[in-house]
């Protein structure tokens, strides 16, 4: 009677327990697609301005960061150079979900170390979801 503790099960828990830190200004985004995550299992952290999205990335240690470019009080670029140059947070997978579309930013984006670069307006919700766990592997 072992046949809970197959593969299928283990993937289930795992991905039950991920945690996402949501770093995104915009309310009504914030709250839809964090409402989205949480519907799939996913444990959501919100921040809704980059100083508070540092801090929390270093006190919550979240398996995932999804970040907006264009934030209050610290920007995104800034908030990757932060975690990227700290031990203790560089290697959380960073998604980038931005307006912003110029090869440029995607460029500094990759160079700073995220993982992926999400336009928000190219995806539909249940498409943005889906792209966050392909980038979690899952
Ligand atoms: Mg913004």
């Amino acid at each position: 009677m072992n046949h809970i503790f197959d593969s299928s099960f283990v993937l289930h828990v795992s991905s039950f327990m991920k945690k996402i830190l949501f770093i995104e200004d915009e309310p009504a985004l914030q709250k839809t697609l964090s409402s989205a995550f949480t519907s799939e299992g996913f444990e959501v952290i919100q921040a809704l301005d980059g100083e508070t999205g540092v801090r929390l990335a270093r006190q919550k240690k979240p398996d995932l960061l999804l970040l907006d470019l264009i934030l209050p009080k610290m920007d995104g670029f800034e908030v990757l150079r932060q975690l990227q140059a700290d031990p203790e947070t560089k290697s959380i997978p960073v998604v980038v979900l931005t307006n912003l579309e110029g090869m440029g930013e995607v460029q500094k984006v990759i160079e700073l170390g995220a993982r992926d670069y999400l336009v928000k307006t190219n995806y539909k919700l249940d498409e943005l979801v889906a792209k966050v766990k392909t980038s979690l592997n899952l």
